[in-house]
């Protein structure tokens, strides 16, 4: 490259010796394109890189102009425009990054910086010097690209949906269309994923991936993998139930035959809630909580079916709003009370624990619903942390109150799963515990089987680490969840709870009095205590007894009553 061609002096006037090897330098710096134009902005200087980042050779710019070169049409009048208010009014061009063109047409990224020289002289020169970004930008995109893909599946993740549906519903919004949105669970996903391992249960969300996509439309919608074992799939240009049925049923279908996994077959259903833009939501939160809400109705009637989000769903979720408003007015009024309901040991016949059940009273009276239903709607959204808090420190409060009274009652508190997820849960029960003056064995916790199910190793760990200092912890509703009695070893418990269903059939049942004696039997063999809940008759305490159970809870003994109902209680008790 000659840099003597030009008539007027380059960059620096009469070229040096310093200045010359300066100008060598730049000719050759390597992925910096430096460019010169006149103040027709007419090419007068282009070095080496710019021939690698442009495909233009030297010859072939040199006199062309700026614009028609590397500018892209859109930015054509900006770029004259700044250029001359550089030259008129000494408006420096700034840095920045930009997306050029190259001589084929395609897009390169680039960051320009600019410098005028010969300022106020008849002839100033513009000198561009362009960074090349590509790498930068080959690399920005892949990790773009990383952070909306699910790395197991393959699939968009739901940040990408998310995008997605922003641009969708900017698009329906404008042509007046409408899409559907499916929300898909899969069935029982976590007893198979516990029962095959991990690592089946990730083969199982590939192929059920792979299987989804291969019967969707992909050209006019979006296959996602929302998070666990819930995909979501956006069906542009939909606006009909008929339509979202066909979906729908298409979708199902994709279970019908079972997946081949490492020896077994694993058949898996899905559960499919439905929703459509714009007749169940105009924004993104709306229209994915309500197709959620739907595939909870779904999940609710059974499971392996589709339901539409619905008038009656809306107004439910309406209430549950309500509820979930009343409810943090009542904590913040501190509207609850405990009720406690002995656990009548069946040698003595008198108690020596107490289960606490939660009460909302909220001095309007119309607005309190009973705990198994305003629990769920707790646990839904972030309010069950604060109850469950208020109901471990009451608990803690009562137990004080006891023990200064000489009255030896352990209080088994109800804990939900929610409560259970937050690091700090256990942190808090021995903080509480250490205030009122406990020993562990003055607080119970009472789980379900899902809840436990669903720990992961942590929390199991800390609830071991609870029952070795002496906490005594219950399987709550047990025989309602997934029941295996197989799990019963690995998790740290003391006791097991019946579920009252099981009495309700037996000793007449045959079928209820068959699991009763073997869930009390499999309990014992496993250094478990049993209590029955929901003794409710004189024959069901006696067909207790002589199943050999140590505890008995029930209406037979007592209601949940108040706090000074059991003193008088535990003065007098015998049953
Ligand atoms: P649960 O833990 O299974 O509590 C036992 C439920 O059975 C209580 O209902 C109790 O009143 C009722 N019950 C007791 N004996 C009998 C009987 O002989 N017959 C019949 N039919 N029922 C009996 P409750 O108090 O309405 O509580 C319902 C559920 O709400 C509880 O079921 C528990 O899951 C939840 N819950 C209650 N308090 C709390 C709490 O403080 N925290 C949490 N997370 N959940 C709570
Ligand atoms: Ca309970
Ligand atoms: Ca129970």
């Amino acid at each position: 490259m000659s840099l003597q061609r030009y008539e007027e002096p380059l960059l620096f006037g009469q070229h040096g010796a310093a200045e010359r090897r300066f100008l060598e330098l730049i000719s050759a710096l390597p992925k910096v394109s430096v460019q010169g134009y006149d103040k027709y902005r007419n090419v007068i200087y282009w070095n080496k890189s710019s021939e690698d980042i442009y495909g233009y050779s030297e010859t072939e710019a040199l006199g062309k102009k700026l614009e028609d070169l590397i500018i892209p049409n859109f930015m054509r009048d900006d770029v004259i425009k700044f250029h001359q208010r550089w030259i008129e009014f000494n408006e420096p061009i700034p840095s920045d990054e930009l997306v050029l063109k190259k001589k084929g047409g395609q897009p390169i990224h680039v960051f320009s910086s600019h410098v005028m020289l010969k300022q106020g002289t008849d002839s100033p020169e513009m000198y561009c010097v362009d960074i090349d970004l590509s790498e930068q930008h080959e690399i920005r995109q892949e990790l773009e690209r990383m952070a909306c893909t699910d790395l197991l599946t393959n699939l968009p993740n739901r940040r990408a949906l998310e995008q997605c549906l922003t641009s969708v519903i900017d698009d329906a919004r404008s042509s007046n269309t409408g899409f559907g949105l499916f929300f898909i669970d899969l069935d029982m996903f976590k007893e198979v994923n516990d029962t095959l391992g991990h690592s089946w249960g990730d083969e199982l969300l590939k192929s059920v991936a792979k299987r989804l996509s291969g019967c969707i439309d992909n050209a006019n919608g979006v296959l996602a993998r929302f998070g666990g074992d819930e995909f979501v799939y956006l069906a542009n240009n939909v606006s009909c139930e008929i339509r979202c049925e066909e979906i729908a049923k298409t979708l199902s279908a994709c279970f019908r035959e079972s997946f081949a996994l490492s020896t077994e077959n694993v058949h898996i259903t899905s559960s499919i809630g439905i929703s459509l833009y714009p007749r169940d939501g105009d924004v993104i939160d709306d229209i994915l909580k309500h197709a959620d809400a739907a595939m909870y109705q779904a999940k609710a009637e059974g499971r392996n079916r589709y339901h539409f989000f619905t008038d009656a769903l809306s107004q439910r979720l309406r209430e549950q709003r309500n509820v979930a408003a009343n409810l943090r007015e009542s904590l913040r009024n501190d509207e609850f009370e405990l009720v406690y309901q002995p656990q009548v040991d069946c040698k003595t016949g008198g108690f020596t624990s107490c289960e606490a059940l939660l009460r909302w009273c909220p001095v309007d009276k119309t607005k309190a619903v009973p705990p198994d239903v305003f629990i769920p709607i707790a646990e839904r959204g972030e309010l069950i942390g604060d109850i469950g808090t208020w109901v471990l420190r009451k608990a803690c409060q009562q137990a004080k109150e006891w023990k200064q009274k000489g009255i030896e009652i352990r209080i088994d508190i109800n804990v939900s799963g929610k409560e259970l997820e937050k690091s700090s849960y256990f942190k808090c029960l021995t903080a509480c515990r250490d205030e009122y003056n406990l020993q562990p064995k003055d607080i119970g916790l009472e789980l379900t089987e899902n809840v436990l199910i669903k720990s992961d190793s942590t929390i199991l760990e800390d609830l071991r680490v609870q029952r070795d200092l002496g906490v005594e912890i219950s399987i709550d509703d047990f025989g309602t969840g997934y029941s295996s009695l197989s799990y019963l070893k690995h998790f740290p418990v003391t006791h097991l709870k019946i579920d009252r269903s099981f009495l309700e059939g037996a000793p007449e049942n045959d079928y209820d009095s068959a699991l009763m004696e073997a869930i009390v039997n499999v309990g014992h063999k496993l250094n478990l205590k049993i209590v029955v809940e929901g003794v409710e008759t004189e024959s069901q305490s006696d067909y207790c007894k002589s199943l050999n159970v140590e505890y008995v809870q029930g209406y037979l003994y007592s209601r949940p009553v108040s706090a000074d109902t059991i003193e008088s209680l535990y003065s007098g008790q015998s049953w």
